[in-house]
């Protein structure tokens, strides 16, 4: 049988609407002021009411979005508990407001929560020398260093505070919502410990941005973590997706369409990785570069600011994974900017 991804719903949820994708879990979407025009939101029935899994970001038309869907189609019923995947502001952003709003508790897991309220402690620390200067000796331009560096003044612009307490998830438990049992899963390289939920005896695996239909999820390095491998990390938790979620499950995802044929994407994903990081080579071959000159050979299209800053990082992800498997190794540097060539030029 030809291995394809299937979608169990042409259509998706216009605004302000909810469709029940599965028994018990109804799937809605919150637009977005992005490319990525929209947000996932799933519903889970439990006691008598919907445990929410994830919110958009804190503005007014996400809470308008809210509140009708409460006096709409959600009428009559509940909110039990916020469960946050990540710490992304599409996932996380009006978790504050939603909490305080309908007397939820919170759920997600440590670094989620520590993330989050990281950020909003300082946000301006992103903008320190050492960070700034770690963007600058990869090549990065002084105007998208700047538009990186001032990321956590926007970050806390689209995120409402976080309560103050939380009830912390680890991968390995069980939530039992409704009568169904959920095990916890947590993966690394789109964000750190994101949280996805499995249910074995119904087959569905809500899997936030660790693996979406047709986009292949964010893997960037950050400053803060210059030699960090989230590339590795994102590879190693799509293999274990495989060995714990069942080939036949509903994806139910945190953007696009549900689908199945999950191992088969998450194959798909990898390999996809594999070109660019053979592409990476290639361009390294008897050729010192930087991580700036990295970017065009992975992303061929013209780039905003704004989308440089995260094809850089994520040229950079695939850098860093090859300098630690060693098929990539340091050069000497062109001035101020760090150099590296393939290791067996
Ligand atoms: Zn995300």
């Amino acid at each position: 049988m030809a291995a394809v991804l299937q979608y169990p719903h042409p259509v998706s949820p216009g605004p302000g609407e909810v469709l029940e994708i599965a028994p018990g879990i109804l799937w809605t979407r919150i637009p977005l002021p992005f490319r990525l025009d929209h947000v996932n939101v799933y519903l889970i029935e439990d006691d008598g009411g919907w445990a929410v899994v994830d919110t958009g970001i804190a503005d007014d038309r996400t809470r308008e979005v809210w509140r009708s869907l409460l006096s709409g189609p959600l009428a009559g019923k509940r909110l039990t508990r916020l469960i946050v995947t990540h710490f992304h502001p599409d996932h996380i952003g009006l978790a504050g407001w939603l909490c305080e709003e309908y007397g939820l508790a919170l759920l997600t897991s440590q670094t989620t929560y520590l993330g989050c309220i990281n950020i909003s402690l300082s946000p301006g620390a992103l903008e320190a020398k050492p960070y700034r200067d770690f963007y600058l000796t990869h090549g990065m331009s002084d105007e998208t260093a700047s538009l990186v560096s001032t990321q956590g003044h926007n970050y806390l612009r689209m995120v409402s505070p976080l309560p103050l307490t939380f009830t912390r998830l680890v991968a390995g438990d069980v939530l039992s919502l409704g009568g169904r049992k959920f095990d916890v899963l947590s993966g690394d390289g789109h964000a750190p410990e994101q949280i996805m939920l499995y249910c074995a005896d119904d087959n569905i695996f809500l899997a936030a941005d660790q693996v979406l239909a047709k986009i292949t999820p964010n893997v960037s390095v950050w400053a803060i973590e210059p030699e960090g491998d989230p590339l590795g990390l994102y590879l190693r938790s799509l293999k274990a997706i495989e060995r714990s979620v069942s080939p036949g499950a509903l994806v139910l995802p945190g953007h696009q369409l549900p689908f199945r044929g999950l191992h088969l994407r998450c194959r798909e994903i990898a390999a996809h990785h594999e070109e660019r990081c053979a592409l990476v080579l290639d361009a390294c071959r008897n050729q010192p570069r930087s991580v700036a000159d990295i970017v065009p050979v992975m992303f061929t299209r013209k780039l905003d600011p704004h989308q440089m800053s995260f094809a850089f990082s994520e040229a950079h992800a695939h850098v860093n994974r090859m300098l630690k498997q060693g098929e990539l190794v340091w050069a000497e540097s062109k001035g101020d900017v760090r150099q590296f060539i393939a290791a067996d030029s």
